[in-house]
């Protein structure tokens, strides 16, 4: 809206300078503005800018305008936007080139405002391009130099509390309760990631609390920070994050009880391709689809180009590489752990980075997807083995590995999450509600 206004004003100033023609500064780009006014336009605004504008240059002499709001289009730079007001390229330069800051002109955003100012003589005085709430680009005539300066405005560091109740959708309801896509996207992908699958298990009635840090600049929502601290209570269960900060300055989310949440999801990855799609479950009375007969099928099969990267699930040593009859190409990993196996088969080939023997790092390419062996196309057979089982990948219970603690961390860490776990606590008397039936139910359960 508000740019909407600045452009029909600035149309306005055209087409009076057009209008004065004994001064008209006619570029290509000019006549096009114009003949968009006189179609688009309605010609009662059109005239009464034109007019007003038209009778004050009656009063004084035909004048160019020497304060400007440029409203930048798409495409447009400072070398596409000098020459409009007649600005050569040896002023450009005193800007660009006067110090680190003004290559930052270089950004210009579209729709935003670039505030042009000129001296009697029409040269540049002043540049300013607002570049945000916070952030001014400011070049200011110096002699026959520019001054080019950033100015920042004072951000203050508030903490926020929302909450919600799932009706549809993390993202819809998040956004309802006034949380950023930003903030949203760092629950869904970083905090909760591996505890919460977002798209399976969030269901209507489901809440959400969550204490984030949030910049505010002249009493307007600036930047959102970091998550301080979450709940999410998910069919009755309660699940928790908070943000902590240890001696050496790492930041990483841990769950109340102390428990560094992404070291206990990294032992294991849940699949060894990202974003592919399960062809076939675990499902131990299989109709074979060549052989046609009941075999067990002992892992999971993900459908996915030939080529595609297959990483190991966790860190360990690889075993076996090489091939196995129906399996085709085979990479094992027995994990560090060593009651872990993982399997990869059908293999197109393998990473010559790593031999039998060499240790491997969880998220390391062994191999890419093919059709070795015995397969109707393409995909990835992956299998896990607990203590030389196999056991279903998509629902095995993972181990959790926990790091140590001593009493100067448990101390540390209390101090610095008491104050966000006191008040997700006490944010929501129906949270507190249905902890209390969780713990009721759960104590039912044990007479
Ligand atoms: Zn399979």
């Amino acid at each position: 809206m508000k740019n909407k206004l600045y452009q029909s004003l600035f149309l306005g100033i055209t087409s009076a300078i057009a209008a004065s023609a004994s001064y008209a500064l006619i570029t290509p780009r000019n006549v096009e503005i114009q003949a968009s006014v006189s179609s688009l336009a309605t010609p009662s605004i059109y005239e009464e800018t034109a007019n007003f504008l038209g009778h004050t240059a009656e009063l004084e002499q035909p004048i160019r305008p020497r304060k400007i709001d440029h409203v930048i289009q798409s495409g447009e730079n400072l070398s596409s936007i000098f020459p409009l007001y007649g600005l050569d390229n040896n002023t450009l330069d005193k800007i660009t080139k006067a110090n680190e800051i003004g290559a930052r002109f270089a950004d210009l955003a579209v729709d935003k405002i670039l505030k042009i100012e000129l001296d009697k003589e029409y040269n540049l005085e002043s540049l300013v391009y607002k570049k945000d709430l916070v952030h001014t680009l400011i070049a200011s005539k110096n002699g026959d130099a520019f001054d080019v300066r950033m100015d920042s405005k004072e951000l203050e560091e508030t903490e926020t509390l929302a909450q919600g109740t799932i009706t549809s959708s993390l993202s819809n309801d998040g956004q309802k309760a006034g949380l950023s896509p930003s903030i949203i996207n760092k629950l869904a992908d970083k905090i909760f990631a591996w505890d919460i699958d977002f798209n399976k298990d969030l269901q209507v009635d489901d809440k959400f609390t969550v204490i984030y840090e949030q910049s505010i600049v002249d009493g307007q929502r600036f930047d959102t920070g970091e998550v301080l601290a979450a709940e999410f209570i998910i069919s009755g269960k309660s699940y928790s994050a908070v943000r902590y900060k240890d001696k050496e300055g790492n930041v990483e989310y841990y769950s109340p009880q102390g428990k560094n949440i992404r070291k206990i999801r990294k032992t294991f990855l849940r699949s060894p391709i990202e974003f592919a799609r399960v062809s076939s479950h675990f499902n131990l009375r299989r109709k074979h689809p060549i052989l046609n007969r009941i075999r067990a099928h002992r892992g999971v099969d993900y459908a996915a180009r030939s080529g595609t990267p297959i990483q190991t699930v966790g860190d360990g040593k690889i075993v076996f590489r090489g091939r196995k009859g129906g399996y085709g190409n085979v990479v094992i990993v027995q994990h560090d752990d060593k009651k872990y196996k993982s399997l990869y088969a059908h293999m197109s080939k393998f990473n010559g980075k790593f031999k039998i023997g060499s240790k491997v790092k969880q998220g390391d390419v062994v191999g890419y997807v093919g059709k070795s062996g015995l397969a109707t196309g393409p995909h990835l057979h992956y299998e896990f083995l607990v203590s030389g089982t196999h056991k279903n990948p998509l629902t095995v219970k993972l181990p959790r590995t926990e790091p140590k603690k001593n009493k100067a961390f448990i101390a540390r860490f209390k101090a610095q999450t008491q104050p966000y776990l006191n008040r997700l606590n006490e944010s929501s008397t129906d949270t507190a509600e249905i902890k209390a039936e969780a713990l009721f139910d759960k104590q039912v359960k044990k007479l």
